[in-house]
């Protein structure tokens, strides 16, 4: 068994019994990255140096974690992959690498991702897209696209990423490993370049459930950089790993088995659904009526909140700065609209008009005011089904992996991509993905689960029951 195909509890297990050594496990895995990175592309950037500070302390885990590049390492060039932070060194640790290294994790690297987190394939990346592990011809999802084909490709035992309208689930499901969105304030905004601030939420992407839940205990919990950051008790997630869910109540919303879902995705859906009844849950169907008017209340909602948060990139503080050869305005406007040209990728453009059109007055009211009104709607279905349920099972994305440029030409289809995930981020409610079957052509396909706020304790409950029952997450990309 190599060690860099372990999970991260397993490794945990091994060094407490001093049967294997922090180093090894870091040359493992960096030996890895060696034997494969050129073909998957998981990272922005690899680390060279991996210091590990904590051999010896059992308290510790010197764990190899990939790291997303929108979120800040001290002295360490973060980009966002995008060519308008090049060159930028964050002079702080967000809180949630602060907390990593407290605990003594090893960086292997910033993973790869969409631009600003803008899409749902990992191809608007400044540095080229990342390749599915399953199939080096399709996208790995995004926008956490590298950190979830980091762990699928064993080129890091877990990683983090942010979730804005899906970015942790949908590439969890798409590369066949776990991702979480915690609740929106349980996990420290404070060093996460912001694309939508009342919609981000940082969390782990990881093997199986339980080093889910490990994960979460390293970086959850209060912080008073971040003014949203909500002050609850710590808890231990792992205590909710237990392998019984008899008479948890279980809803489906019916608005979520659509036309436009794979076959084949609703089939292993469907089958993970009986399988959670079998073990004892109480599955109803339900209605969340507002379904259909996620995507354009998130799209409005996200861009506003992009288009002022990129305001701040003008070659003035960070990264890029960009002067045009002749003089068009002035010295300081041409520089502003130069460096934003140059800097900003297509996607990240089209955003940024989107979302300034809606703040503009004269359309504030029709679009972005409306759009805050049905969030609440949105939240209001949530909350009422979450009166009588437990939780929610839904897929987590309509389809498996697509082609890599399928749907580039056609942002409305890439926008679909997020269909199943987005209502949990508008509502700030906890979801997860977990693996549940795989297509006839070896495409993993995943499983959402979505509980009340604060509630991941029953996220982690159902998930850790249908993954001991099931073993889907056992299955490796064979590359
Ligand atoms: N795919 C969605 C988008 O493009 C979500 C991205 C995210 O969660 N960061 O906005």
């Amino acid at each position: 068994m190599k060690l860099f195909s372990l999970t991260a509890h397993e490794i945990l297990d091994l060094l407490k019994a001093k049967k294997v050594k922090a180093e090894d496990v870091v040359s493992s895995v960096k030996e890895r990255i060696d034997s494969v990175e050129t073909r998957v592309h998981a990272y922005a950037r690899v680390f060279e140096t991996r210091e590990i500070a904590s051999e010896g302390n059992e308290n510790l885990f010197p764990i190899p974690i990939a790291v997303k590049d929108n979120i800040c390492i001290k002295d360490n060039e973060t980009t966002c992959a995008s060519k308008i932070l090049k060159g930028f060194k964050p002079p702080y640790d967000a809180t949630v690498i602060a907390k990593l290294k407290g605990a003594g994790a090893v960086f292997t690297g910033n993973a790869n991702m969409d631009e600003f987190a803008f899409g749902s394939s990992c191809e608007t990346s400044c540095f080229g897209p990342t390749r599915n592990p399953w199939d080096l011809e399709r996208v790995p999802g995004g926008s956490s696209g590298g950190s979830a084909a980091a762990v699928a490709a064993d080129e890091t035992i877990w990683a983090i990423g942010s979730d804005t309208g899906g970015s942790i689930r949908q590439p969890a499901a798409l590369c066949g490993v776990v991702g979480l969105k915690p609740t929106y304030g349980l996990v420290s905004r404070y060093g996460l370049i912001a694309f939508a601030s009342s919609l981000d939420q940082i969390g782990p992407i990881t093997k199986d459930v339980r080093d889910s839940a490990l994960l979460l205990n390293i970086i959850g919990g209060y912080d008073e950089n971040d003014s949203t950051s909500v002050d609850t008790p710590a808890k231990d997630y792992t205590k909710s790993l237990i392998s019984d869910i008899k008479g948890i109540k279980i809803g489906i919303p019916k608005e979520y088995f659509i036309e436009g879902i794979d076959p084949e995705v609703g089939l292993s859906v469907k089958a993970a659904i009986e399988q959670l009844r079998s073990l004892g849950a109480i599955v109803k169907e339900v209605s969340l009526p507002h379904t259909e008017y996620a995507v354009a209340t998130y799209y409005i909602t996200a861009t506003a909140e992009a288009s002022s948060n990129l305001a701040r990139f003008d070659g003035v503080q960070y990264g890029l700065r960009s002067i045009p050869k002749e003089q068009r305005k002035n010295p300081i406007v041409d520089m502003y609209e130069e460096t934003r040209n140059q800097g900003f990728g297509l996607e990240a453009k089209r955003r940024i008009m989107l979302g300034t059109y809606a703040l503009s007055s004269g359309y504030y009211d029709a679009y972005y005011l409306r759009a805050l009104k049905v969030r609440t709607l949105i939240k209001q279905d949530l909350d009422k089904v979450f009166g009588d349920f437990d939780a929610i099972v839904t897929p987590t994305s309509p389809t498996t992996a697509f082609k890599i440029g399928e749907r580039m030409d056609d942002p409305v289809s890439m926008y679909l991509s997020d269909i199943y995930t987005i209502p949990a981020n508008l509502s700030g409610i906890p979801a997860i993905s977990i693996p549940c079957g795989f297509s006839k052509n070896n495409l993993p396909i995943g499983l959402q689960i979505m509980a009340k706020a604060f509630n991941e304790e029953m996220i982690f409950k159902i998930a850790y029951t249908y993954e001991q029952n099931t073993g889907w997450h056992k299955k490796r990309a064979g590359i």
